[in-house]
């Protein structure tokens, strides 16, 4: 596939509690390209309600290994110093474009930098919130996560926040729906500029 009608992939990150899981979701019904969500595979024991296939491909360790020593991935990294690791296979790429889609990609900033290091073309979007003292405030307000993972999320969004600027774009999520317009027009412009 040339790089004009295959190789389109987008890539999403911010810290959790930057809106990240609403903004994605909105995306997928109203962007205005086909957006089609990588499930990402993970060693992280599944939430109640998430779905293997669906969030997550749930993987053990050994199968993660597996994996990775078949050189499926993308890209892999362990998220949070959490001891999980995530990964994006090349599989999920395929499937996208086979599609004649954008491969959506909500990964983590290490992951991101690596995505873009093989195909430098990547629309790559940071979002943030408006201030650290917001992104705090959420994070806290969906009373999820313990204090001790409070802090290591605080201490890693500082640090992605540095690497911002390695981001084709930033998108400041104070409202939803106007970040989700202004994502819409970055695609929308990629996907003409792609078709130019
Ligand atoms: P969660 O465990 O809350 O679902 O996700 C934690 C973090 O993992 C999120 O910040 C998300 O961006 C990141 N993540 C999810 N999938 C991948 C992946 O395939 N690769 C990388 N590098 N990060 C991922």
């Amino acid at each position: 596939m040339n790089q004009k009608s295959g190789h389109r992939i987008v890539v999403l990150s911010g810290p959790s509690g930057s809106g990240k899981t609403t903004l994605v979701r909105r995306l997928i019904e109203c962007a205005p390209v086909r957006l089609i969500k990588s499930v990402s595979a993970t060693t992280r024991p599944p939430r109640p309600g998430e779905i293997h296939g669906d969030d997550y491909w749930f993987l053990s360790p050994e199968e993660f290994r597996q994996r990775l020593s078949e050189d499926k991935f993308i890209e892999h990294a362990e998220v949070f110093a959490s001891g999980f690791l995530y990964g994006t296979l090349w599989s999920e790429l395929d499937r996208a474009w086979e599609q004649a889609g954008w491969a959506f990609l909500e990964i983590d900033v290490q992951g991101a930098l690596k995505v873009v290091q093989q195909y430098p073309d990547a629309v790559t979007i940071f979002v943030r919130t408006p201030s650290s003292q917001e992104f705090e405030r959420r994070l806290r307000a969906r009373g999820t996560e313990s204090e001790e993972v409070i802090q290591r999320r605080l201490a890693t969004a500082a640090t992605e926040l540095q690497l911002a600027d390695r981001y084709k774009y930033v998108v400041v999520n104070d409202q939803l729906e106007t970040a989700v317009s202004e994502i819409c027009a970055i695609l929308k412009a990629e996907e003409m500029a792609r078709n130019a």
